[in-house]
């Protein structure tokens, strides 16, 4: 599984060309270190074909988005994607109006999701796209 680095975005896009590539990239970094049940803590689950695991044990289904930056997203995980990697990439302060423009989501909404970025950039510190998606237990 590699990282996605650098600031292409040429490269962004075809590496992630649709939101089911997105999930996919999301669930192999958030199970990198195997899966443990939330509910239970047991370790084999099923892997369903949205991504998201089944506990073997009890059942209890966890999406490759819970606890992350991701998580209930309305406009659609690959827009998510593309608007953390615009803010991890510019230097440039970004505005919602702009974000909302450029993605084709309300100004609100916009606002909103960068709140949920910003604040997990701030915790963090780290490389931002590292940020966008493993740090962000939000
Ligand atoms: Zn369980």
């Amino acid at each position: 599984m590699e990282l996605f680095y650098g600031q292409n975005l040429i490269e962004f896009a075809e590496r992630f060309n649709s939101d089911e590539n997105c999930m996919e990239y999301l669930a192999q970094i958030k199970w990198k270190n195997g899966f443990k049940c939330l509910k239970c803590g047991h370790s084999r689950s099923q892997i369903r074909h949205n991504h998201s695991r089944t506990c073997n044990k009890c059942s209890h289904t966890e999406s490759a988005t819970a606890n992350t930056l991701f998580h209930k997203v309305k406009f659609g995980i690959r827009k998510a994607f593309f608007i953390c990697f615009e803010m991890s990439t510019t230097t440039k302060s970004l505005s919602a109006s702009y974000v909302g423009d450029r993605f084709g989501v309300t100004e609100k909404t916009a606002r909103l999701f960068m709140h949920k970025v910003r604040e997990g950039m701030k915790s963090s510190g780290n490389n931002p796209m590292e940020v966008m998606f493993m740090s962000m237990s939000l």
